[in-house]
């Protein structure tokens, strides 16, 4: 490495420190930036007036002071930029518009008529032209595309499998570049989840937790010690699929009494139509469960009491495993939280090993229906921050 390069090297990370600082702690005075970042007034006030001439950083009146002249304070601006992020589901599409702090300033959903790709991609493109074009000007522009997806994604954004959509290797990524002259993010939709709740979702972040994402399948993202955990090749949280009966339900994974054939959306329907609860036409089936149940209907609410057992036992595992701080339990569940949380609290005080339970939180997603793309949002907008230079 030669000395200009490393010089170049070392200010970029300066940059982005003071840059994160201030995202952070915004509004902050200079001075309090030097003292936070340990760098010397001088290099904060030289990369602060960059910051401010990129249109990152802006400033504001004079904050509080403890006496002398009350200093200038500055402020990250969010609105600098805008993501778009799109959280794909298996019958749906959640599109937003987010600025750079996060905050969703425009939404489209849209019913997919059919999981079939040629039917998708088309659906998905048009959704995300659209996005763009309602995004408000700014200096930057739509700085990246985001989007979750529920499947196996590897770290180059390629989805090798998506059970639920039956889709195998498919270059999403790259087909998405091809369409659009921006950068593009693919991320599992539980992972995109866990760190949508992490980043937007709590008053103060958790460093250890684990978020289930339930809906026609399951899946787990988990933030260890602070960061997403993705594994070796990105593939990691895959529990959906962990057994828990043997020689059980078959999946479409190809495995037999997988976790996501008892306690998800679809486990939850195939059960009340064989029940009778339901048939098998019935329009927007989970919908019509919440409904029943809200009327008192006593079997959709034992339905209801079983499956949150069965998250129930799949939970207790994974705190077993992680000993983690918060569980959260997003995506479409959320609505059927009356009937099946104190099944999933009985079930894992029970079962898990007690001294895990002392500071363990269950909560439901903040961002409700939002997490994923949230997530997804966050991603694309720390990608961008980060690569901007001089
Ligand atoms: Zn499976």
């Amino acid at each position: 490495m030669n000395r200009t390069w490393n010089q170049y090297v070392v200010k970029q990370e300066n940059k982005t420190l003071v840059l994160s600082t201030i995202i952070n702690e915004t509004p902050i005075s200079r001075a309090h930036v030097a003292q936070i970042t340990g760098l010397n007034k001088g290099t904060v006030s030289s990369l602060v007036s960059e910051l401010i001439d990129e249109e990152l950083v802006e400033e504001s009146g004079p904050g509080e002071s403890s006496g002398g002249r009350r200093p200038v304070m500055l402020l990250f601006n969010g609105k600098a930029g805008y993501s778009v992020a799109v959280d794909l589901g298996v019958d749906y599409l959640l599109g937003v518009i987010t600025d750079l702090t996060g905050q969703i300033v425009y939404e489209e959903k849209l019913q997919l008529p059919d999981p079939n790709f040629e039917v998708v991609f088309p659906l998905l493109t048009k959704l995300i032209q659209q996005l763009i074009d309602r995004a408000p000007k700014s200096r930057y522009g739509v700085i990246g595309i985001g989007v979750g997806v529920p499947a196996v994604v590897s770290h180059d954004g390629e989805i090798l499998l998506a059970p639920n959509l039956n889709w195998k290797k498919i270059q999403l990524k790259q087909q998405l570049e091809q369409v659009f002259d921006l950068p593009v993010y693919i991320e599992n939709e539980a992972n995109a989840g866990a760190y949508g709740e992490m980043r937007y979702g709590f008053d103060s972040m958790t460093k250890h937790m684990v978020y289930v994402s339930i809906s026609i399948g399951i899946g787990v993202g988990m933030i260890l010690d602070g960061k997403l955990y993705t594994g070796l090749s990105g593939f990691a949280g895959e529990v959906g699929h962990m057994t828990i009966v043997k020689n059980g339900r078959p999946c479409r994974c190809g495995n037999l009494g997988c976790w996501e054939r008892y306690a998800s959306e679809q486990a939850l329907i195939d059960e009340a139509v064989t029940r009778q609860i339901l048939n098998q036409q019935q329009p927007d089936p989970f919908k019509h469960l919440i409904e029943l149940a809200a009327k008192g209907n006593q079997e959709a609410i034992t339905l209801f009491e079983e499956i949150g057992t069965y998250i129930g036992i799949g939970l207790t595992n994974c705190i077993n495993i992680f000993n983690p701080e918060q569980v959260i339990i997003g995506n479409q569940f959320i609505d059927a939280k009356q009937w099946i949380y104190p099944a999933i609290k009985a079930y894992v005080d029970h079962h898990t090993i007690g001294f895990h339970q002392l500071d363990l939180k269950i909560d439901f997603a903040r961002l409700g229906v939002y997490s994923t793309a949230s997530g997804m949002a966050a991603f694309t907008v720390e990608n961008f921050l980060l690569s901007q230079k001089t």
